[in-house]
C-alpha cells in the first residue's frame, strides 16, 4: 500500500510553515507592509489545518476523528476570517462593517463548533469508514454526508467571502492594478473550485476525497508568488526612482562600508556601484572628502539626527556647492543599522539666490538714491554749514595774520575749528557714501558708535525737519568685523523708518532712542521710536520682501537689512513697545583681541 496523500499533506504543511516564517520575518524587519502579517497568519493557520486533516485521515477511533475534525473547523473558521481581512489589505477595499460582520459570523460558527456535541461537521456521531485511494492508500473517509445545521449555515459565509473577493478584484482592476487583480482572481477561482469539489464529494457527485488542502495551498502559493514578485518590483522601481533623483545617495553600514549607491553618486564621485560595495569611502574617494563625510556620519549615528552641512566638491572638474545630509536608519528598537548620505547640488540655487539678492539690493539702492533726492535740501545744508564755517575761519585767520602781532593762540583756535568743521563735512560725506554706494567695501574692524554717529550726522537736518528728539547711549569700543557701508545702510534704513513712523505723532512726543551695548558677547544696537508701532502678528512679516504700508514704499529695506545681518552672522528683529512705537534690534559678533581674525565673517 503506497502512501501518497498523507505524506504529501505533511510536505504541504511544511511549505505553509516556510511561507509563514518568510512573511512574518519580513514584517518584523519592517521591510514590507502589514498585509504580509495577515498573510503570515493565514499560512500559519493553513499549516495547522493541513496537519489536523492529515491526523484525521489516520484517525483510529471515532472520538479521535470527532476531536480532530472539531479542530479542523476551528482552522477553517480562522482561515475564512483572516482571508477576508487579507483581501481587504491586499486590495485596499475595506468595507469595515462587512469585514466585522463576517468575522463575527465565523466566530459564531466557531462557537457552535465548540458547543455542539459532535462539532460543526456532524449532526450525529459518525462511524469510521474508509476510502481506498486509486494508488492503494487507505484513509479515513472525511466526506460529510450528514452535515450539522452549522455546517450548512457556513455556506453563506463562504459565498459572502467569495463575493467580496470578486468585488475587490474588480475594484483593483478598475484602478489599473490589473496584475494584482488577476492573481487575486486566480487565487479565488482555485479556492472556489476546490470548495465546489468538496461539496460535490459530500453530495456523492464525485467519488473522491476532499481536496480543499490543495486548494488552500495553491491559493497561498499564488499569493506568495505575487507578493514576492511585487516586493521585487517595488525594489526595482525604488532603484529606478533613486537613480533618477537629481541627488547623490549612498547607504553605508555602521563601519562606513557602502551598501548601496545611486547613479547620482556614481556620477558625482566617478565610481561604479559594484566596485564600491563593501568598501569604505577611504578606499575609494579622495581622503579629504572621506574624512569629512565620516565625521558627519559619526555625528549622525551618535546623535540619531540628520547632520546637514555644505561642502564644496569637484564635479566634472569644476567646484560645486553641495548640501549634504547624513542621517541614521533605525531599527524598531531605535538602534541604528545604517547611515544614509544625500548630496544635493545647490550651486545653481545659490547663484539664483545671490542674483536675487543683488537685484533686491539694486532696487533698494535706487530707492535710496531717490530718497537722497528728497532730502537733498537738508543734505546741502548739512554740507554747506561746515564748509561756510571753514571759509569764515580761514578768512578770519588770514585777517589775523595781517596784523602786526600775530596771536598764535588765536590762530591755533581757528585752525582747530577748521579741523573740526572739516571732519564734520567728511563725516557727512562718508554717511552720504553709505547711502549711495552700491559696490561692496571690504570687511574691516568697525566701531559701531562711530558708525551710528556718522549716520545721525548725515540725517541731522532730516531729524530736525521731522521735529524728532534724538537720545543716544552708545558704548565705546564696540568693534565688529564688518562691511561698514552695509552696516551704515542698515542703521540708515532703521532710522529713516523710525522718523517716518513718528511723522504723525504730536510735536514733542517724537523721540528716537538709539542704544549700542554689549550683550552675551555680542554688540546689540537698538533703535526705539514713539511712532505708530507694529502689530504683533506683523513683526515677522515686515521683514519679508515687498511688504510695505507706505504709499511710496518699496518694502525691500528690512529684507535687505536682514540679509546683511545674516551675512555678518548677526540677527535683526523688531519688537512692539509696551507703550507706543516700535524698537528694532540688531546684534553682531564682537571682535575680541586676537580672536578677531577667526571672527571674520565670510562674504
Ligand atoms: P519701506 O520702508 O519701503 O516700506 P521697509 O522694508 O523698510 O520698506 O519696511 C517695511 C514696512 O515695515 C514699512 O512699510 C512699515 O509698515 C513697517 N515698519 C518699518 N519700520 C517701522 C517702524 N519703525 N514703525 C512702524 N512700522 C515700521
Amino acid at each position: 500500500m503506497s502512501a501518497i496523500l498523507v505524506p504529501s499533506l505533511y510536505v504541504m504543511s511544511g511549505i505553509c510553515a516556510f511561507a509563514a516564517l518568510h512573511h512574518g520575518l519580513a514584517v518584523m524587519q519592517r521591510r514590507v507592509s502589514q498585509t504580509h502579517l495577515l498573510f503570515a497568519a493565514l499560512c500559519g493557520v493553513v499549516m495547522a489545518y493541513i496537519l489536523v486533516r492529515a491526523g484525521a485521515y489516520q484517525a483510529q477511533t471515532v472520538e479521535a476523528l470527532v476531536a480532530l475534525r472539531r479542530w479542523e473547523v476551528v482552522g477553517v473558521c480562522l482561515i475564512f476570517a483572516i482571508f477576508a481581512w487579507f483581501i481587504a489589505g491586499f486590495t485596499g477595499v475595506r468595507p469595515r462593517r462587512f469585514l466585522i460582520a463576517l468575522t463575527v459570523f465565523w466566530g459564531l460558527i466557531l462557537a457552535a463548533n465548540l458547543l455542539l456535541p459532535y462539532g460543526a461537521q456532524f449532526a450525529d456521531l459518525p462511524t469510521l469508514t474508509y476510502f481506498d485511494l486509486p494508488w492503494g492508500e487507505r484513509v479515513v473517509d472525511l466526506r460529510v454526508f450528514h452535515p450539522s445545521p452549522a455546517h450548512k449555515i457556513a455556506l453563506v459565509g463562504v459565498l459572502a467571502l467569495i463575493a467580496f473577493g470578486v468585488h475587490a478584484s474588480i475594484d483593483l482592476y478598475r484602478r489599473g492594478l490589473k496584475r494584482r487583480a488577476r492573481s487575486l482572481a486566480w487565487a479565488l477561482g482555485i479556492f472556489f473550485s476546490f470548495v465546489l469539489f468538496n461539496w460535490a464529494a459530500n453530495w456523492g457527485l464525485i467519488d473522491f476525497v476532499h481536496l480543499s488542502e490543495f486548494g488552500f495551498l495553491a491559493m497561498l502559493v499564488m499569493m506568495d508568488l505575487e507578493m514576492t514578485l511585487e516586493s521585487r518590483n517595488d525594489k526595482r522601481r525604488m532603484r529606478d526612482v533613486l537613480d533618477h533623483l537629481p541627488v547623490a545617495i549612498c547607504l553605508k553600514d555602521l563601519r562606513g562600508r557602502f551598501q548601496l549607491i545611486n547613479r547620482g553618486f556614481e556620477t558625482l564621485f566617478r565610481v561604479d556601484h559594484d566596485g564600491l560595495l563593501g568598501k569604505t569611502a577611504f578606499d575609494t574617494l579622495p581622503e579629504v572628502h572621506a574624512r569629512r563625510f565620516r565625521i558627519d556620519e559619526k555625528q549622525a549615528l551618535e546623535t540619531g539626527k540628520d547632520v546637514e552641512r555644505e561642502h564644496v566638491l569637484e564635479s566634472n572638474g569644476a567646484p560645486r556647492i553641495y548640501e549634504t545630509h547624513q542621517f541614521p536608519l533605525l531599527r524598531p528598537d531605535g538602534t541604528p543599522y545604517a547611515v544614509c548620505g544625500v548630496y544635493v547640488d545647490i550651486t545653481e540655487a545659490r547663484q539664483k539666490d545671490e542674483a536675487l539678492h543683488k537685484f533686491r539690493r539694486q532696487i533698494w539702492h535706487t530707492d535710496r538714491v531717490a530718497s537722497t533726492g528728497a532730502i537733498s535740501a537738508s543734505l546741502a545744508h548739512e554740507i554747506c554749514q561746515p564748509l561756510a564755517a571753514i571759509l569764515n575761519n580761514a578768512q578770519a585767520g588770514l585777517r589775523f595774520l595781517d596784523r602786526e602781532r600775530v596771536d598764535l593762540e588765536e590762530i591755533r583756535d581757528i585752525l582747530q575749528d577748521i579741523v573740526r568743521d572739516d571732519k564734520r563735512a567728511g563725516t557727512i560725506i562718508n554717511g552720504l557714501r553709505a547711502m549711495l554706494q552700491q559696490q561692496e567695501t571690504p570687511y574691516a574692524d568697525v566701531d559701531l558708535a562711530q558708525c551710528i554717529d556718522e549716520v545721525l550726522e548725515l540725517l541731522h537736518s532730516e531729524v530736525i525737519r521731522h521735529g524728532v528728539d534724538v537720545e543716544r547711549s552708545l558704548e565705546t569700543q564696540l568693534t565688529v568685523r564688518a562691511n561698514k557701508t552695509q552696516i551704515q545702510q542698515v542703521i540708515l534704513n532703521l532710522v529713516i523708518n523710525a522718523l517716518e513712523a513718528m511723522a504723525e505723532q504730536p510735536a514733542g512726543e517724537r523721540i528716537l532712542r538709539i542704544t549700542a551695548t554689549r550683550a552675551d558677547g555680542k554688540a546689540q544696537v537698538s533703535i526705539r521710536d514713539t511712532g505708530v508701532g507694529i502689530a504683533e502678528d506683523m513683526l515677522d512679516r515686515i521683514f519679508e520682501g515687498f511688504y510695505t504700508t507706505k504709499p511710496q514704499g518699496l518694502g525691500v529695506g528690512l529684507e535687505v537689512c536682514r540679509s546683511i545681518m545674516e551675512s555678518h552672522h548677526g540677527s535683526i528683529w523688531a519688537e512692539a513697545n509696551p507703550d507706543r512705537g516700535a524698537t528694532f534690534h540688531f546684534t553682531l559678533p564682537l571682535v575680541r583681541g586676537d580672536a578677531a581674525q577667526e571672527a571674520t565673517p565670510s562674504a
